[in-house]
């Protein structure tokens, strides 16, 4: 193993990452990537296809409703709610506010 094994690479994002490997993929962008996918997988199955349809699926795009939007989507239970607002919370992100 030599130093010349990682090279210092730049992501399209503009993150900085090492890599040995010829594999281009940023790790950075993963894990990001991981977090936006990962709140559907927390929610019931019709609750997930309810908000797929409504192509929401990633956390910011969740952000620009309000909990009582997503309520209103066939399949999304009021269970789903917690779980939804915990992963936008996780991400330093919140359910639109209503008045
Ligand atoms: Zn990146």
């Amino acid at each position: 193993m030599t130093m010349a094994d990682k090279t210092l690479r730049t992501c399209k994002k503009g993150h900085n990452y090492f890599k040995s490997s010829d594999c281009p993929t940023c790790p950075i962008c993963e894990s990001e990537r991981e977090i936006e996918s990962d709140f559907l997988s927390k929610i019931s199955a019709p609750a997930r296809r309810a908000l797929e349809r409504k192509s929401i699926i990633s956390l910011e795009r969740l952000s620009e409703y309000s909990e009582q939007d997503i309520l209103k989507l066939h399949g999304v239970g009021p269970s789903s709610i917690p779980k939804l607002s915990g992963a936008l919370k996780e991400a330093g992100l919140s359910f639109k506010k209503t008045d």
